[in-house]
């Protein structure tokens, strides 16, 4: 008998992966969690049924979602993650000396000890001595920052069930206060393809314009997400995304990386002319 994970994408559209084994299947308080063996992209995790992460393309999201602010900002040391309870944006992190501190604000701990458990290519830095883990809402969490972070990256699901508050405009009011005065926040922006998902990244994409002076969306193709076409914001008080960026200073790290590079982060801030018009229908 053959065992297929599928995921809606649109109520027309449906994407599946022959499944070799179920891993794990349990319901938090906040979320149902599978993790499951697939043929094609390797061990699997879906909250709710939707999938986050495989260990076949996960590194294209958690480079995008780490490499890009990190090459803007000229000497993070403290950083916040929110949501990223599988530990690969944190893996990213840790690749950088100039890092003192990261804060990892995940809600649900649970999600933390399975990808422990059954995600170790990701979940490998969690253990970290500069890692803090808070299980907690990232939308009460933040309301009780101020100019304490250099780069905070919104690692959330969809803006629905937990991850609904990640997409408020208080939520981005709040991190642009938590941020130091040149601070930087990157976050999940969800697509421009699919209706649904092209309304949540427009009505993100609005509310962070209205707190943050420098606001600008970058692409990445994620093969698993829907569409493949995803964008990650970019909001900032002080750093143009690509005019700050010391490209060489960032090359001479010498960090060895499958997906993100310095002509990638250049390029993936041009946009195909209907997602130009999406964002500027919003920034008017
Ligand atoms: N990093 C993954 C990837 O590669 O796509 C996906 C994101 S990660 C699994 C999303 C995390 O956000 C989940 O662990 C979820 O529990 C967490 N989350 C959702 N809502 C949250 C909230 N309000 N505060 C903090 N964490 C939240």
């Amino acid at each position: 008998m053959e065992l297929w994970f599928t995921e809606e994408h649109t109520e027309n559209v449906r994407f599946s992966m022959k499944v070799d084994k179920q891993l794990y299947s349990g319901k938090s308080e906040f979320q149902r969690i599978d993790i499951f063996e697939s043929v094609e992209f390797g061990r699997v995790m879906a909250l709710d049924g939707y999938l986050m992460l495989t260990e076949k393309d996960e590194f294209i999201y958690h480079e995008m979602i780490t490499h890009v602010p990190m090459c803007v900002h000229p000497n993070a040391k403290k950083v916040l993650v929110i949501g990223g309870g599988d530990g690969g944006t944190v893996r990213e992190l840790l690749r950088y000396e100039s890092i003192e501190h990261i804060d990892l604000v995940e809600i649900d701990e649970e999600v933390v000890e399975v990808s422990k458990k059954y995600l170790p290519q990701t979940a490998c830095g969690l253990d970290n001595p500069k890692v803090h883990c808070h299980y907690e809402d990232g939308l009460r969490f933040i309301r009780r920052v101020e100019n304490e972070y250099d780069v905070i990256i919104v690692d959330s699901t969809d803006p629905f069930g937990p991850g609904e508050g990640l997409f408020t405009k208080e939520f981005y009011g709040n991190c642009y206060k938590a941020l130091h005065e040149d601070g930087i926040m990157v976050n999940q922006h969800e697509s421009p393809f699919y209706d649904e998902d092209a309304y949540a990244m427009q009505r993100a994409h609005k509310r962070i314009k209205q707190s943050f002076p420098i606001s600008k969306v970058y692409q990445l193709h994620i093969p698993t997400y829907p569409s493949g076409h995803w964008l990650f914001g970019f909001a900032s008080k002080k750093y143009h995304p690509v005019n700050d960026a010391d490209f060489d200073k960032w090359n001479k790290l010498g960090l060895k990386t499958k997906y993100y590079n310095t002509n990638l982060h250049k390029a993936s801030f041009a946009m195909p002319n209907y997602v130009e018009e999406m964002l500027r229908d919003v920034e008017s």
